[in-house]
């Protein structure tokens, strides 16, 4: 195992842009990643994620601001200078040399000892647990493992960061989330910075320590999992990460802690005052989450202090953990309501008129129009 560096080492972005021609790819991103973090960019194809990645990696340089490693402006500097290594989603192994010497490559290239480079080559090797495999040739390993190999070959230089560029997309979804684990792990033992390319929601949520959600070159949003999934900031946000359902009002009052948004349909809603920081004018989409809504038996009385609202069943998927219905609001809004598969809950027929009820603490907002 190699030691944690003892320095941290900081990723800094400052109003970085990015323009090929015209087209801007990168607009005006800032964000600071710590030593030690594991951090995500998340997005959908097309926002800019390898790019700004590139840039860091140095392979690009920004149109415009500037990217410091370490607290060190590295804007213009060539790629090579730069103590940062790259994992993308193709291996790029040589395929005529063996597992060791793959690993061993940038060892090699830097001159290193032959007895140091055999002592950590095989520390890389046992690392990404791939020990039993040196003398194997990559066209002899699956495609996780080859994808160990070219982590281990990126890391056997001991980079202050790592750069990862949707490194499992090629991957089926098994193999995928095996290999989420053991990204954690590694990351965790060899205490390297790592930042993370990924379109997909669950694996920037299940990795991260924090996430930037990304959308056309910008920055919608940076926090960690739990900030970006309960209290997203955008609607972009909000309906990237899981299905969300937004409902349009007019903020009506706010006084001391709590707040009350009144719905298009007349029902009042009570929130936390502080979900409606960001707010700009009155005008509101409350968002509740489909697992925080409960249904409410007939007759049933709502938890004191809760929220309510009817809606109509529409039809429904059955999921094993959970039972997923398609509602609409009395206003014609289609809502989305898990139900936990709990035992305690009969199945809702389609049509039947229901009462949601909702923790005024699990809602939140966006700027409405
Ligand atoms: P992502 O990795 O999030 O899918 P990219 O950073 O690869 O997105 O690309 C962002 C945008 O910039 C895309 O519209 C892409 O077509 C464009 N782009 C990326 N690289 C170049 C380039 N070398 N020349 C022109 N356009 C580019
Ligand atoms: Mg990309």
């Amino acid at each position: 195992m190699i030691p944690a560096p003892s320095t941290r080492h900081d990723v800094r972005l400052e109003n970085v842009i990015k323009q090929f021609g015209g087209w801007t790819a990168v607009d005006n991103i800032s964000l600071s990643i710590e030593g030690g973090e594991f951090f995500s960019l998340l997005g959908p194809s097309g926002c800019g994620k390898s790019t700004t990645l590139s840039m860091i990696g140095g392979f690009e340089s920004p149109s415009a601001g500037a990217i410091y490693l370490d607290g060190e402006d590295v804007s213009r500097q060539p790629s090579y200078k730069r103590d940062v290594n790259t994992v993308f989603q193709s291996y790029a192994l040589f395929p005529h040399l063996t597992i060791f010497e793959n690993v061993a490559f940038g060892l090699r290239r830097k001159g290193v000892k032959s007895d140091e480079v055999t002592r950590r080559t095989n520390e890389m090797l046992e690392l990404v647990d791939l020990a039993g495999f040196a003398k194997r040739k990559p066209g002899q390993l699956s495609g996780g493992q080859a994808q160990r190999v070219a982590l281990a070959r990126a890391l056997v230089n001991k980079p202050k960061l790592l750069l990862l560029d949707e490194p499992l997309g090629a991957l089926d979804l098994k193999l995928r989330k095996q290999m989420q684990i053991e990204l954690k792990r590694i990351q965790s033992e060899v205490g390297i910075t790592f930042l993370f390319v990924t379109h997909d929601q669950e694996e920037a949520m299940a990795m991260s320590d924090r996430l930037a959600v990304m959308s056309k070159g910008r920055i919608e949003q940076i926090g960690t999992p739990a900030d970006v999934y309960d209290h997203p900031a955008t609607e972009f946000v909000a309906s990237f990460l899981g299905a969300s359902n937004l409902l349009p009002g007019t903020i009506t009052a706010q006084n001391g802690a709590q707040a009350q948004v009144t719905l298009e349909d007349g029902a009042i809603i009570t929130l936390p005052r502080a979900v409606l920081a960001q707010i700009a004018g009155d005008k509101v989409k409350i968002g509740v989450r489909p697992e925080k809504f409960h249904v409410l038996q007939p007759g049933e009385p709502r938890p004191d202090g809760w929220n309510e609202i009817e809606a109509i069943a529409g039809v429904s998927v059955y999921l094993g953990v959970s039972r997923q219905y398609e509602m609409e609001s009395k206003t014609g809004r289609a809502l989305s309501v898990y139900a936990q598969n709990s035992g305690r809950q009969e199945d809702i027929p389609p049509g039947s008129a229901v009462r949601l009820t909702w923790n005024p603490a699990h809602t939140f907002a966006v700027t409405g129009t």
